[in-house]
């Protein structure tokens, strides 16, 4: 069978293009005793990709160039010599951008099918949902905190500003649309949100939140992170979650210039990886698949077709196009 893959072609200096990604076809060879053929169905764009493009060591290692890009992905077993898995299972995996795997199905995730789409197995369900979880578990947010969340319109922001929420917090959001914005308020039911491109971030999230915030789940760096630290209450935490304004600098940037206010509020902030708190799957899939279930938590998707398209929907991710989570249906 052939299946067909989307390459590393160069690394990026600065903003990935069109031409950071190369179509290639692989011809599989059948699957041998314990393997399964797998036909993909989703797969995940995610910030972190951008990362793994840089030929640095990290927490994950490098996309090679000339080598199939990796990720989350949802797919039908199609084949099978495993007793483990058969035909119409689906699994999940780390080989995206792909549209076809032989792989042994001892490294395969069997999902419930019951959970519709399957898509919500790489979102709110997945990956982007246990980081939300756990973002908002390390720093301890309990009823009563203000919390403000930046990227607060896209898959992990949407997910961690719901849950503060049903935690009984005061959220704020910041996006980069005053479609975005809407959604906050309206399909979240966020308290209240603001268009971080409209105007100075200190001073909008001083207006949405006059009395200060208790926590801030930064899913952006750079300016939002400065803003919140002057809004910041004694006390105050941030779960540092990622800095997705900085994931394109082609070399150092400045930090906050207000550091000292760590000393003198007695801030803590605590970062985090996701794949450190797999074991939490359990705890969290209690928690948040009934919320889901019941319509009391929105699992919004920006859904792209098609294989090909997959560097556009990453790169459309990174310039801000989706709400909610960025999904490439294959
Ligand atoms: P996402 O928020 O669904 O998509 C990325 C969003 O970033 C875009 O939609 C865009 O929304 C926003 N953005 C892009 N450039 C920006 C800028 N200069 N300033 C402000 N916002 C900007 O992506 P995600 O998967 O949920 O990830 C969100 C963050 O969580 C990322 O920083 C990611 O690296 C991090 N993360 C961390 C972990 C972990 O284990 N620590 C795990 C997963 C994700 P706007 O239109 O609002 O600009």
């Amino acid at each position: 069978m052939t299946a067909h893959e989307i390459h590393l072609a160069s690394r990026p200096k600065g903003w990935p293009t069109a031409d950071t990604f190369a179509h290639a076809t692989t011809e599989l060879a059948a699957p041998n005793d314990g393997e399964v053929l797998v036909r993909n169905l989703f797969m995940s764009v995610d910030p972190y990709m951008r990362g793994r493009m840089n030929d640095v060591q990290s927490y994950v290692p490098s996309f090679q160039i000339g080598k199939p890009l990796e990720g989350g992905a949802v797919g039908e077993v199609v084949e099978s010599r495993s007793a483990d898995l058969k035909p119409g299972d689906v699994v999940q995996s780390m080989r995206g951008w792909r549209d076809a795997f032989v792989a042994p199905a001892s490294g395969l995730r069997k999902v419930d099918t019951r959970v519709q789409p399957l898509s919500l197995h790489l979102g709110v369900l997945g990956m982007t949902g246990l980081t939300a979880w756990v973002g908002l578990n390390l720093v301890n947010v309990k009823a009563g905190d203000r919390v403000f969340v930046s990227g607060a319109a896209g898959a992990v922001g949407s997910v961690a500003g719901q849950l503060a929420k049903q935690r009984g917090c005061f959220v704020v959001g910041s996006a980069g649309s005053d479609q975005k914005v809407n959604a906050l308020t309206r399909d979240f039911r966020f308290d209240a949100g603001f268009n971080y491109k409209h105007g100075d971030i200190r001073e909008q999230l001083a207006a949405a939140a006059p009395e200060g915030i208790d926590v801030y789940f930064d899913n952006v760096g750079g300016d939002h992170l400065e803003a919140a630290l002057s809004c910041l209450r004694e006390h105050g935490r941030i779960a540092a979650c990622g800095a997705i304004s900085r994931y394109n600098e082609e070399g150092p940037v400045p930090g906050p210039r207000n550091m000292f206010l760590f000393v003198t509020r007695r801030l803590t902030l605590r970062g985090f990886i996701v794949t450190d708190h797999v074991r939490e799957t359990k705890a969290f899939a209690a928690e948040v698949a009934p919320l889901v279930q019941s319509g009391r938590l929105k699992a919004r998707e920006t859904v792209v077709s098609g294989l090909e398209n997959a560097p556009r929907a990453f790169l459309d991710m990174l310039h801000g196009a989706n709400l909610g989570k960025m999904i490439v249906k294959i």
